[in-house]
């Protein structure tokens, strides 16, 4: 085989391969193999997989993969071949055939994990991100958004938790496709996840938090987090995962949009700092204002009354644009990365000096609670749209969720009053 002929033929196709599929059968004692090139239909673009990839589209043919380039020659009557692929010492080289003739064929990796994310070096610490777990509760337009986001920054490793199905009525403001439709969304963007970041590890948990709180696996997986992100669209989950975050002192980053997505909110939990219910209970946030982005739910937590009839009820799930709740996710998404690079040097270092609040507060329109704001030319320093307002919220010192944890002995457990009521007299002790 002839691995110098360099042919001018525009009409060649582009073909990609994984750099990490070929580690493998280098390192392997095969010395043949036969894989597989799945071409997309009307494109010219073929995508060689030496393992079968879990789905793909458009014509699927065979490859010959070999060490040796006799092992290729020696079948290159053999019609069923597409592609002829030799893997020797140094770069691969890959003939096709066309027009009954074998051509050389130029070929493009898909990029090793040190050069994956090369171009955020400098702004974000990627040996840190790589290392850290994310666990994510809700995967609908706003989950879905960040979990992306996460994984195109270089974070390695997540936890994603949604029981629901892509649905049609999802589909405007979500990142799946109608490919996805009828699929779990935890399936759906595990391959979102893995498409930007192959390497990532990714657990699915096609479960409702609420239902499946007391089996352990909630405060397993928030123990094993470095940060939790709360993207549900009910009051009950953030309560059962804000509990979680103080019990296991835990970073965790909430956010929502209001109403019709007019503005929205985003809340830090930091340990020792005010919790999600010391929020609510600061009258900062109000859940009459939640966005209704899912009926059911909504029936559940009473913010669709029960005696509301149904094609009323349905009348009142309206949502607001994407592109509105893009600044909500992205605040999100920064502050999950400048958390999970704190303390370290990065690009990113001086947000700690921008980003001190709790909670914060952004306007897409002046509507409802937000009629009486500014418009943008004549705000001065009145809160006007499209900008981000800090607040700090106080921490509650009667709150029934985090004024009552207490640190014994300095060590690292935790106990919450339920614990100490079991095991000690708390008469006498000063909560
Ligand atoms: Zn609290």
């Amino acid at each position: 085989m002839n691995a110098n002929i360099v042919l001018e033929d525009v009409s060649l196709p582009i073909v990609y391969l994984s750099s990490e599929e070929i580690e493998a059968f280098r390192g392997s004692k095969e010395e043949v193999a036969e894989a597989f090139s799945y071409l997309w239909e009307d494109e010219s673009v073929y995508h060689i997989h030496l393992t079968q990839p879990k789905h793909s589209f458009g014509k699927k043919e065979k490859v010959l993969v070999a060490k040796h380039a006799s092992d290729l020659v020696s079948r290159y009557s053999d019609d069923s071949f597409l592609f002829f692929l030799l893997v020797n010492e140094g770069d691969c080289q890959l003939q096709m055939r066309k027009n009954g003739e074998i051509q050389a064929c130029d070929l493009n990796y898909i990029p090793s994990k040190e050069d994956l994310y090369s171009r955020n070096k400098g702004i974000l610490e990627l040996d840190i991100l790589e290392s850290k777990r994310v666990m994510i509760v809700g995967l609908g337009s706003f989950g879905s958004q960040i979990a992306i986001e996460l994984a195109k920054a270089g974070v390695g490793n997540f936890a994603l938790f949604d029981f629901d199905r892509v649905e049609l009525h999802n589909l405007a403001r979500h990142t799946c496709t109608t490919k996805d439709l009828g699929r779990l969304k935890t399936d759906a963007i595990y391959d979102a996840v893995i498409g930007k970041n192959p390497y990532a590890t990714v657990d699915r948990f096609p479960v409702n938090i609420n239902k499946n709180i007391e089996n352990g696996l909630l405060d397993e997986e928030v123990t094993k987090a470095d940060i939790v992100i709360c993207a549900t669209d009910n009051n009950q989950s953030r309560f059962n995962l804000s509990e979680a975050l103080v019990r296991h002192r835990k970073i965790g980053i909430f956010g929502r949009a209001i109403t019709r997505a007019e503005g929205g909110d985003v809340f830090r939990y930091r340990p020792e700092g005010p919790c999600y219910c010391c929020m609510v209970g600061s009258g900062a946030f109000n859940s009459a204002e939640e966005e209704i982005t899912n009926l059911e739910a909504a029936r559940r937590d009473g913010r669709i009354p029960a005696y509301m009839a149904p094609e009323e009820a349905e009348a009142a799930v309206q949502v607001g644009l994407s592109a509105d709740i893009e600044p909500i996710c992205n605040l999100m998404v920064k502050l999950t990365l400048m958390e999970l690079s704190r303390g370290k040097a990065s690009g990113i270092s001086s947000l700690e000096q921008d980003l001190v609040y709790d909670y914060y507060i952004w306007a897409n329109r002046r509507e409802n609670k937000y009629s009486n704001w500014a418009a943008l030319p004549q705000s001065a320093n009145m809160p006007t749209v499209l900008r981000w307002y800090g607040a700090r919220i106080q921490k509650d010192e009667g709150c029934p969720v985090c004024s009552h944890t207490l640190r014994l002995d300095e060590g690292e457990d935790v106990f919450t009053l339920t614990d100490i009521d079991v095991n000690l007299d708390t008469e006498g002790l000063s909560l």
